[in-house]
């Protein structure tokens, strides 16, 4: 319904109104408090002295102002509350003066001090509270005050009746709800706590109720989603199993029958990969390529950046070096020439598995008949990357795969809509990262361990403190770094950089030197580098680890740990930080990200990149996890039994979400 609709909002108010995202009449009524005041007169005889009340008072002589300083100033005044004279001082009120008429009746909040018979009040009103008052607190919107917007909002309800219904009558009677129309009344002009917690609770539950059945809905059509039945010889992928460098984990194993399950079935794949940084997810993935290609498609594998793309590409062609199956490398870099060579091979099928970035999706690139695509790091991709491919009419299976391990509030939330496989298990003979985290003041401790260790051949990662990526002053950092480790080394020692702003030839030459050894200390910066694998490096020293969270952190230190040498961390810190313990404590991504999740917060998550979806009015699913799985089992209900087709809400919903796919 239009705002104009409204009593009392005229033009200029409507236009304050949309700058806050309030279109209508129904985002008006749904704006809440976001706390509430308390005010409930007391005898001030029964008040403890430095405790805050409300005390119904009447002016008694007429104040006096005292102008402390600039923008400080003191109003004072005595007062009599119930038969008893005091002194009363409030700050910054000079401008009340003139309604502070004698035996005029306020409301003052604040403290008493019954030794100097002084009232310090905080806050002030120009009338009594005759009873108990609640006054809800409404967030700014700039322009208009909050008693004016709680007046609008009053008048905003009085034009709404009726309201579709988003629960499920059995949840609104398990639950004893209010009807919407009083859960909304009571949580705008409340007159009972209790009433507003109770009213408040339906809101979450319908909010969350909504949320669940856009995930759960999306989940059910990509189900129905008609892929490619592939038929392939598993003897021949267990045979190429047996070919790998090593044992696959049990984890392993189960991730890549998950996904040949997926590929032999009609039904699209459609699954995410999680498994904790090192645990292996690039050999399932390769070997579900094996198993594409062996059933005749062609696959391509996505990573977020060019090194990784590259790094990717020559593990893959050494571990399928013994089969007749052709890999290449495109990246956005490459000359336009080198390019349409492959453009015209991939389209001609002389190529089975190409690798790169996932720009090169935008490009004029066919596929014969692209069967199946990786994505690696997909946490760093968003959500509409997935809906790429799409758009060029194509329907392979999909594998996403991510080391940031999703608190499990997230997982069901981000990834709500996939299936999933899991790698917990690391590979056998990996010893766990022995990790500290030091003062700048320690930092002679951890270049020990870097002397100790290039002594014995290994090599070592320096994280630069950036924290914008490409910017000068934060470059210059990280070649100062560099210097003082040559000089540290007396110039001994091959000491590099590399960031992203770095060509793509030099940064492959930085990462090539490295890999093979002759760089012993790597200083790069945070963002660029995920999923780097050189076994030979031991050590990772971080600075000013203080500004990332635990499980940026925790991806960093993945990158040492990778054989079975024993590999050190070293967290370095302005100050040393209670959260940071945790990565002392614990190698476990998935511990470390409910950690983390616990001391920051939901809204920040390590660089997930969340969708507008996920923000809320009123439920908090940090707070309210445990409702959100309750509204999970019952949205599953709810669209299996088909029962959303009778309410309007959710067929508008339907309409949009099929609309977008
Ligand atoms: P991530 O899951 O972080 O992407 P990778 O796939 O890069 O991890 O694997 C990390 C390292 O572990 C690689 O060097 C890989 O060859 C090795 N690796 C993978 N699986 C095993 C295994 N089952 N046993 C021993 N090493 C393994
Ligand atoms: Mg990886």
């Amino acid at each position: 319904m239009d705002l104009t609709h409204v009593k009392g909002i005229g033009e200029k108010y409507i236009e304050l109104l949309y700058k806050a995202n309030i279109y209508s009449v129904e985002d008006l009524v749904s704006y809440y408090p976001y706390k509430y005041q308390l005010y409930e007169p007391e005898v001030l005889e029964n008040s403890l002295d430095g405790v805050v009340v409300t005390i119904n008072a009447k002016v008694f002589d007429t104040p006096k102002v005292s102008y402390i300083r600039k923008n400080f100033n003191a109003l004072r005044f005595t007062c009599e509350t119930y038969g008893k004279v005091i002194k009363v001082t409030i700050f910054n009120r000079a401008y009340l003066k003139p309604h502070l008429t004698i035996g005029k009746e306020i409301t003052l909040i604040g403290k008493y001090n019954s030794k100097t018979n002084t009232f310090t009040a905080n806050d002030m009103k120009l009338s009594k509270i005759e009873d108990k008052k609640i006054v809800p607190v409404y967030h700014l919107i700039k322009g208009i005050k909050n008693s004016v917007l709680t007046k609008m909002i009053e008048n905003a309800l009085k034009e709404i009746n009726t309201f579709e219904r988003v629960l499920p009558k059995e949840v609104e009677e398990e639950h004893h709800f209010l009807s919407k129309k009083e859960s909304l009344e009571n949580i705008h002009h409340p007159k009972e706590m209790e009433l507003v917690k109770k009213s408040r609770e339906r809101i979450i539950y319908e909010e969350l109720f909504e949320f669940m059945f856009k995930i759960q809905y999306l989940k059910k059509l990509k189900e129905q989603e008609v892929g490619i039945s592939k038929s392939m010889d598993l003897r021949k992928i267990e045979e190429f199993i047996q070919t790998l460098p090593f044992t696959l984990t049990g984890d392993q194993r189960v991730a890549i029958q998950d996904g040949l399950e997926d590929m032999i079935e009609k039904k699209r794949m459609n699954r995410l990969l999680l498994g904790d940084v090192g645990s292996g997810k690039t050999i399932v993935a390769t070997v579900l390529m094996y198993a594409n290609t062996l059933a005749g498609y062609q696959s391509a594998f996505l990573a977020p950046t060019e090194v990784l793309a590259t790094q990717h590409y020559y593990s893959i062609v050494k571990l399928l070096k013994d089969t007749p199956y052709s890999v290449e490398l495109l990246v956005g870099s490459m000359t336009k020439k080198e390019k349409e060579n492959i453009h015209k091979r991939v389209q001609n099928h002389e190529i089975d598995i190409l690798i790169g970035t996932h720009a090169i999706l935008n490009e004029h690139l066919f596929f014969d008949n692209l069967g199946f695509v990786v994505t690696d790091e997909q946490h760093r991709f968003g959500v509409n990357q997935r809906d790429l491919l799409k758009e060029k009419g194509m329907r392979p299976d999909m594998l996403f795969m991510s080391a940031t391990p999703i608190p499990r509030t997230y997982a069901l939330t981000i990834y709500g809509d996939m299936d999933t496989s899991m790698i917990k298990e690391k590979p056998v003979g990996r010893k766990e990262v022995i990790t500290q985290v030091l003062q700048e003041s320690e930092l002679k401790i951890a270049l020990l361990k870097v002397l100790e260790e290039i002594k014995q051949n290994h090599q070592v990662y320096v994280v630069a403190p950036m924290i914008e990526e490409n910017t000068e002053n934060d470059l210059k950092d990280v070649y100062l770094l560099k210097e003082r480790f040559q000089t540290a080394f007396h110039g001994k020692v091959l000491v590099e950089v590399l960031h992203g702003k770095m060509k793509k030839e030099e940064k492959q030459a930085v990462m090539n030197d490295f890999k093979n050894g002759d760089i012993k200390i790597l200083i790069a910066t945070t963002v660029i580098e995920v999923g780097v694998d050189v076994k030979n490096a031991t050590v990772m020293l971080i600075f000013n680890a203080e500004r990332f969270g635990l499980a940026t952190l925790h991806q960093l230190r993945g990158r040492v740990g990778r054989s079975e040498l024993q590999s050190y961390c070293y967290f370095i810190c302005k100050e040393v930080k209670e959260r940071l313990k945790v990565l002392e404590e614990s190698n476990d991504g998935f511990y470390i990200s409910e950690k983390d999740f616990e001391f920051r917060g939901e809204g920040d998550l390590f660089g997930v990149k969340q969708s507008g979806d996920m923000t809320f009015q009123m439920a908090n699913l940090k707070r309210d996890y445990e409702i959100l799985l309750e509204m999970k089992e019952k949205v599953n209900d709810f669209i299996s039994k088909e029962e959303y087709l009778s309410y309007p809400y959710f067929t508008k919903i339907v309409q949009k979400i099929d609309f977008r796919n």
